[in-house]
């Protein structure tokens, strides 16, 4: 144990609970002890406090007892002489530190000074709303503060199975802008999440990527928090709310919480330049999460003891990085950071010539930046898989038939056809439109390269700076190629990839997609829950909701939305052991309501015996168990004798007195509550719809945004229920947020609820 570290970081610990004190001082004298205090969009109150002490702080009183205890965990600065055998000490410090930083960002709440103000940032993927109500007339102007529930949520799945190995707490500024770039695209591509705050000398990190065009945001994986290190403190609250969602665990287990972070969320600090008291105090804090300090400056380190699965803390010098440049420097830092955590990483080489990984997914191509586009306004583009003979195509082969596009002007557009001819012992018809739908994902992963839309609406943007790298038409056939093979070896053999922009090929090719598009649509609409004899369970959530099983019928889709039931059959021949397993239905034992035999023994031995029988068509009669990811939540309203329907996207109060993420706290964790479900939008859609109770005009409540993203399928749903006005009859947000409110509009409009059968 390094004394130097210990005297800095228990230094750093006194200093910053004396502020935290101070300020709550003056701010309870200035606004009283009753005044609100709370994080934006979050259920968790005060998160690190609660997940440490079990108090659900919501004034500024009641941080008084948090700092008194934050004070009792300091300890004096040792003496040199002094020897310190273990970490004990200093991680007390550490926690004092978590609590003391997240009080002051608490106040900072109180006084409008949270999120920061940072001059022309502007985040993608956010619906924050600046505390002035306004922005810095560039459409931004701030950091974006805590993560919110519903994005954490989002996050949820990829965290949970992997995908997403967990996240980066870059504190400081790297040694040049070149640096801080190549160390976040190094992150992206491993899909690590990135998390920004803390500056040297007054320079962030957050102002090299602001200068170097980086976009920021929930859609890039790149969160910036704020330019001081206080506001690392909101890394430590989204891993402590991981735990509190994902681990099923409450406030003050923090034992179980510190545990849950240590081995299931792969996290360390990236400290950038020159590390003060502070930061080591606030490192001190992460290691009590498991979380080591990788720095690239000279300190001492903090060898293996055991707290850490690996080293604690790690010097990395800058300049004595092997490399010949920054770039390649940064690239080797973010390498050995990743080694330090000690996570194996799955990151699939795709040969093209600009950075490629999940990251880029949500990075969109503006008009300013683009160099030509496929589809949209001016053009169109398609893309179409199919099963092919085994011997009909050759793996690997790319073929751009028609010209490039190097005529197009700057800007420009052009049509473009992609067709990926499959072939597998394993492959099945079925799996086209599983398959197909990877398009979007694969392709977006490529940095510079924007899609959007399926089928014959697809819609590409190459950026000026990826063709400017060298990106060409063919590589698109590179990512599928690679992609393919990578993720779906088990039901693919051979990939074959032809791009068509000539204007006869094109449309001869157009015309066979849509003729395809036109039979699966008829194929799937003919698929019904009797037309086939088995369903797929999902169990991918029972990692953090451990009796939770989603049961996936061909009308009925996981609740997540993620999995409808082709996907689940996908994925079980991709996986034979995984989550999705057919569930053979057997004897029904009651059409009405959705219950046979077989559903009813797999659920049972699946939940771990404590879920014996499920109605796949009833809210209100064992219903199905909710987990936490679901895109939406039913629940009934006995008042209006229906149910409403809130959307995950919805962040305004509904008749039933509570927002989404107060709802989502109730309905989750795996367990059966008759009255509220968990359900994916396009069920909704579904002849099943809880059809035992009435079906779709029971809703007499949707959040508004559902009802715009889905008019045109919801119209269609009301005229086949017989009711084509019925959906304006439906209230929203816009409407009702009380039950009062709700009342009158459903009579005004006459809705259908009112007059049906009562619902108990
Ligand atoms: Fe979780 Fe159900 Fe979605 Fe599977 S289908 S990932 S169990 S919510
Ligand atoms: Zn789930």
């Amino acid at each position: 144990m390094s004394r130097y570290i210990a005297q800095a970081a228990i230094r750093g610990a006194n200093m910053i609970v004396n502020e935290a004190d101070a300020m709550l001082k003056a701010a309870i004298k200035e606004f009283g002890p009753d005044t609100p205090v709370a994080f934006t969009n979050t259920a968790y109150y005060l998160p690190v406090t609660l997940g440490f002490t079990g108090r659900e702080v919501k004034t500024l009183g009641e941080l008084e007892p948090v700092l008194d205890y934050a004070r009792g965990l300091l300890h004096p600065v040792p003496g040199d002489s002094v020897w310190l055998p273990y970490l004990g000490e200093t991680l007390d410090c550490g926690s004092a530190t978590l609590l003391a930083t997240e009080a002051i960002e608490a106040i900072r709440f109180v006084r409008g000074q949270q999120p920061e103000r940072i001059p022309g940032l502007q985040l993608t993927g956010t619906s924050f709303t600046s505390p002035d109500g306004g922005d810095d007339g560039e459409g931004g102007g701030y950091a974006n503060g805590p993560i919110d529930d519903i994005q954490l949520r989002a996050w949820g799945i990829q965290l949970v199975d992997g995908r997403m190995p967990g996240f980066a707490a870059i504190v400081g500024a790297a040694r040049s802008n070149e640096a801080a770039v190549s160390i976040v695209r190094e992150l992206q591509k491993r899909n690590i999440l990135v998390f920004l705050s803390g500056n040297v000398n007054g320079r962030s990190i957050i102002h090299q990527l602001q200068e170097e065009g980086v976009e920021m945001g929930y859609d890039t994986y790149i969160v910036p928090f704020g330019t001081d290190t206080i506001s690392a403190i909101y890394a430590l609250g989204f891993a402590t709310r991981s735990a509190l969602t994902f681990g099923g665990m409450s406030g003050g287990q923090t034992r179980d919480i510190l545990l849950y972070n240590k081995y299931r969320v792969f996290a360390f600090v990236l400290a950038l330049g020159e590390v003060d008291d502070l930061k080591y105090a606030a490192a001190a804090g992460a290691l009590n999460y498991g979380f080591p300090t990788i720095a690239d400056t000279v300190i001492p380190q903090i060898l293996p003891t055991g707290i850490t699965q690996y080293e604690h803390v790690i010097s990395m010098p800058f300049d004595d990085i092997e490399g010949e440049n920054d770039t390649e420097k940064a690239r080797r830092l973010v390498q050995r950071a990743v080694e330090v955590r000690g996570v194996k990483i799955k990151v699939t080489d795709v040969p093209i010539p600009v950075p490629y990984g999940s990251a880029f997914e949500g990075e969109r191509v503006r008009r300013a930046d683009m160099r030509v586009e496929f589809g949209g306004r001016d053009a169109r583009a398609f893309e179409y898989l199919r099963m092919a003979d085994f011997d009909a195509i050759e793996d690997g082969k790319i073929t751009v038939v028609g010209p490039s596009f190097d005529d197009v002007p700057m800007g420009g557009a052009m049509n473009l056809g992609i067709v990926v001819d499959v072939a597998g012992r394993k492959m099945q018809e079925d799996f086209e439109p599983v398959l197909e739908r990877q398009l979007h994902y694969f392709v977006n992963g490529a940095s510079g390269i924007q899609h959007i839309g399926q089928r014959d609406i697809t819609w590409l943007r190459f950026s000026k700076g990826a063709v400017d790298k060298g990106f060409q038409l063919k590589h698109l056939g590179d990512i599928l190629y690679a992609r393919f093979h990578a993720d779906f070896g088990s039901i693919v053999d051979k990939v074959q990839v032809t791009l068509y922009t000539d204007p006869e090929q094109f449309e001869k090719w157009l015309g066979l997609a849509r003729d395809a598009y036109q039979a699966r649509n008829i194929r799937l609409a003919g698929m019904t829950d009797e037309s086939v004899d088995e369903f797929y369970s999902c169990t991918l959530c029972q990692s953090f909701a451990p009796n939770h099983v989603c049961v996936v019928s061909p009308e009925r889709l996981g609740l997540c939305g993620a999995y409808n039931w082709l996907d689940c059959k996908a994925s079980h021949q991709i996986n034979p052991t995984g989550p999705n397993q057919p569930i053979v239905k057997g004897i029904c034992i009651d059409p009405a309501f959705g219950v046979w035999q077989g559903t009813n023994q797999f659920v049972y031995q699946n939940s771990h015996q404590s879920v014996e029988r499920v109605s796949m068509y009833s809210i209100m009669q064992d219903p199905m168990t909710a987990c936490g990811c679901f895109e939406c939540i039913a629940i009934v309203v006995p008042e209006a004798n229906g149910i409403m329907v809130v959307s995950r996207e919805d962040p305004s109060m509904t008749p039933a007195g509570m927002t989404f993420s107060t709802l989502a706290g109730v309905a989750g964790g795996g367990l059966q509550t008759p009255g509220m479900m968990g359900v994916g939008k396009y069920y909704l859609l579904s002849r099943k719809f809880i059809s035992a109770d009435g079906g779709f005009k029971r809703i007499v409540w949707m959040s508004s945004n559902l009802k715009e993203s889905m008019a045109a399928e919801l119209q269609a749903v009301c005229e086949r229920e017989g009711d084509p006005d019925l959906l304006d009859k439906i209230a929203d947000e816009r409407v009702a947020t009380t039950v009062d409110e709700l009342l009158v509009y459903l009579e005004e409009h006459g809705h259908p609820a009112l007059t049906m059968d009562p619902i108990f």
